[in-house]
């Protein structure tokens, strides 16, 4: 089997290394993919430091993967060799589910995840983008629309999805009043598209420091939450809360912002869970949702309405050796929006 370069770890307690990893021959249904760009996703250190208790090693993390196709399978007819093409978070999945079927298959009972997952086979573990070549099957590549520019566009395989999905969910469009909870890599992407859908677009944030930043992005309007008189001002006024904050908030008084029947959908998973009170949703038929990723079809989608809307992610492009020291500086909130990984600097 073909081994390529990647970076990854041995285990939860070491910074991210060189080691080699083996792809897979090429399948009749598989795409090549020479890996041109990786975004860093808060994923990538969950899972490398065994944050959620289930990692497996050795572990290349990467989710949010561009490059240019190489080769192609016999069976393969919509990709050719030199196609800008993308893969997210998912490269394969049963397809026999209802939820496969349904074209959902982040929800699929036996998803294969990019990396930290098994193929289907059951015991080979799969390996992520901060790797110089890539192997899945056509199902589960992405066309990157040729008017954005690959490195911009590598965020969207995640972050960009993971915002999409639930504001086309919830049906955000113009006259619509939607709340994105925290700027960072997941809510700068949700200001962008929910702009681009003509959505009023509201950034809450702690501080009121990233005001000029956040309206660039396109928010009509910009909150402190450490002033409490933003719940005041703004109770009973969103449709539509987007919360990408993944540390323990007081839901309820997020929910008191909410009109009737308006739905806060999370995209974090907070590490402790908050307490949530039943009178907020019960006072006035408001709904706690969360929201995963996207599925195959719902992600080109999404990509294609990037194209359309010239939309992409803010990002600071680091080559592969800064890995460590840009893990350090997502924790501290310290990244305008994305970190994406040079991958020629593997090669
Ligand atoms: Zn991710
Ligand atoms: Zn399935």
């Amino acid at each position: 089997m073909p081994q390529v370069n990647a970076y990854g770890t041995q285990g939860a307690a070491q910074p991210l290394a060189p080691l080699q990893i083996a792809r897979r021959e090429l399948e009749v249904n598989d795409v090549a993919v020479d890996i041109a760009f990786c975004g860093v996703c808060h994923t990538d250190i969950h899972q490398t430091r065994n944050e959620w208790g289930n990692s497996m090693y050795p572990m290349v993390p990467g989710h949010e993967i561009v490059g240019k196709v190489t080769a192609v399978g016999s069976k393969v007819k919509r990709f050719k060799a030199g196609d800008k093409v993308g893969v997210g978070c998912l490269v394969d999945s049963c397809r026999e589910c209802e939820d496969c079927k349904d074209g959902l298959e982040q929800f699929c009972c036996k998803p294969v995840f990019t990396y930290n997952s098994f193929e289907k086979d059951g015991k080979t573990l799969v390996q992520g983008g901060y790797s110089t070549k890539i192997v899945v099957h056509q199902d589960f590549i992405l066309r990157i629309p040729d008017n954005l520019s690959l490195d911009k566009a590598a965020p969207l395989l995640c972050a960009g999805i993971t915002t999409y999905s639930p504001l086309r969910h919830w049906k955000t469009g113009p006259g619509k009043r939607v709340a994105v909870l925290g700027l960072g890599g997941l809510g700068h992407m949700a200001v962008k598209l929910g702009h681009a859908m003509k959505a009023e677009i509201t950034v809450l944030t702690r501080t009121l420091n990233k005001i000029d930043d956040a309206k660039r992005l396109g928010a009509d309007h910009v909150y402190a939450t450490n002033d409490p008189k933003t719940f005041e001002k703004l109770s009973r006024y969103f449709d539509l809360i987007i919360n990408t904050v993944s540390v323990k908030l007081d839901w309820g008084k997020y929910l008191e912002m909410l009109k009737r029947d308006g739905s806060m959908v999370l995209l974090g998973v907070p590490s402790d869970a908050p307490q949530l009170p039943a009178s907020p949703l019960i006072m006035a038929r408001r709904s706690l949702a969360g929201s995963l990723i996207g599925g195959i079809k719902e992600t080109q989608e999404m990509l294609d309405f990037c194209g359309k809307h010239n939309i992409a992610s803010d990002i600071e492009l680091i080559p592969i050796t800064k890995i460590n020291e840009a893990y350090e500086r997502i924790l501290k909130s310290d990244v305008k929006y994305r970190f994406v990984i040079d991958i020629a600097t593997l090669k």
